[in-house]
C-alpha cells in the first residue's frame, strides 16, 4: 500500500470551505500522513512550511518575486508552493510515496519573471530546483488544467530534462521534450482520458522521469469557468491512470497540485476520491 502525504493550506476563497472536515475517512489511515499549515501540529499531524525564500531566486525573477510580495498574498503563496517543495522533500527522503498539495493559489501560470491566473509562485518548479540541488535530474510535469501551463513552460522552455505534457487548446511539441495537447471543446470524458492516456503513458515510459508532478485543474468539468464538458468522475478515472503510470515507471513518485477550479462541490467531491486514489483506498469512496 503506497503511503500518501496531503499537504494543506487554505487561506481564502470558497472552493476549499469544506476541507479539511471532507478528509474524513481519510486521516485515521495508517498510511495517510497530514501536513497541516493552518492548525499546526497536533498528535500525528505534521506542520506545512512554507517554502524557503532562499529557494525562489532559483526559479522567479527578482522584479517577479517583488511584485508578488507587494500583492498582499505573498504568505498564502509561500505556503501554496511550500506544501508542494514539502511533498518532493518527504518522498525524496523515503516518509511518504506520494502526495497531493492542496493550494491557495496555483502553480503553472507562474513564469520566471510574471505570474497571473491566480499563480504567483510555481510550487513545481521550486519543487524541480530543490531535488536538482539532490541530484535528480528527470522530471515529468501532466498537466490536466483547462488552460495552458505557460509559466510552467517558460521556466523549462529549454530544459530537456523536464518532460512537460500539457493538454489544452492547442498541438504542439518541440525537441526540449515540451507537448501540447489540443482536448477539444466540447468534449466527453471518453474522448478527454483516451486523448490524455495516448499522449503521456509512451512519452513518460520512454523519458523515464525520477518524479512526476501532476497540475490537477478541475476548471474543465462542466460548469466550471473553463468548462470543456466533462464530468468530476473524469478526474478520479485520470488519477487512477497517473497513478498506474507513476508506480511503473518512478516507484510511485507522484505529486498531485491543486491547480484551477472555482467550485466547492466539485472540489469537496474530487479531492477525497483522488487521495483515496492515491493512497490505495478505493473502497472508501464509490463513484456515483
Ligand atoms: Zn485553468
Ligand atoms: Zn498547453
Amino acid at each position: 500500500m503506497k503511503r500518501s502525504g496531503i499537504f494543506f493550506t487554505y487561506f481564502q476563497g470558497e472552493r476549499l470551505k469544506d476541507f479539511p472536515g471532507a478528509l474524513e475517512g481519510l486521516l485515521d489511515k495508517q498510511n495517510v500522513v497530514y501536513y497541516d499549515a493552518v492548525y499546526g501540529s497536533r498528535d500525528g499531524l505534521f506542520y506545512l512550511e512554507p517554502v524557503a525564500e532562499r529557494l525562489l531566486g532559483k526559479v522567479h525573477s527578482r522584479n517577479m518575486i517583488e511584485s508578488v510580495r507587494r500583492t498582499g498574498d505573498y504568505e498564502a503563496a509561500l505556503y501554496s508552493a511550500g506544501g508542494t517543495v514539502q511533498a518532493a522533500e518527504e518522498i525524496h527522503r523515503g516518509n511518504i510515496d506520494n502526495a497531493f498539495v492542496f493550494t491557495s493559489f496555483g502553480d503553472h501560470h507562474a513564469g520566471r519573471d510574471f505570474y497571473g491566473g491566480m499563480c504567483y509562485l510555481n510550487g513545481a518548479a521550486l519543487a524541480i530546483a530543490m531535488l536538482k540541488e539532490k541530484g535528480i535530474e528527470r522530471f515529468a510535469i501532466i498537466d490536466t488544467d483547462s488552460h495552458h501551463g505557460d509559466g510552467t513552460r517558460d521556466i523549462f522552455m529549454r530544459d530537456a530534462g523536464v518532460l512537460h505534457v500539457c493538454f489544452c487548446d492547442r498541438d504542439g511539441s518541440d525537441r526540449y521534450n515540451k507537448i501540447d495537447i489540443q482536448i477539444p471543446n466540447p468534449t466527453t470524458d471518453e474522448e478527454c482520458l483516451s486523448r490524455m492516456k495516448q499522449a503521456f503513458m509512451p512519452r513518460v515510459e520512454v523519458f523515464k522521469p525520477e518524479y512526476i508532478f501532476w497540475e490537477y485543474g478541475y476548471d474543465a468539468t462542466k460548469g466550471e469557468y473553463g468548462d470543456k464538458g466533462i464530468s468530476r468522475d473524469s478526474h478520479i478515472r485520470l488519477a487512477e491512470l497517473i497513478k498506474t503510470v507513476a508506480d511503473e515507471v518512478c516507484k510511485g513518485r507522484l505529486i498531485a497540485i491543486l491547480c484551477g477550479g472555482s467550485r466547492r462541490d466539485t472540489a469537496t467531491y474530487t479531492i477525497p476520491r483522488i487521495i483515496s486514489v492515491l493512497a490505495e483506498l478505493n473502497n472508501r469512496f464509490q463513484l456515483v
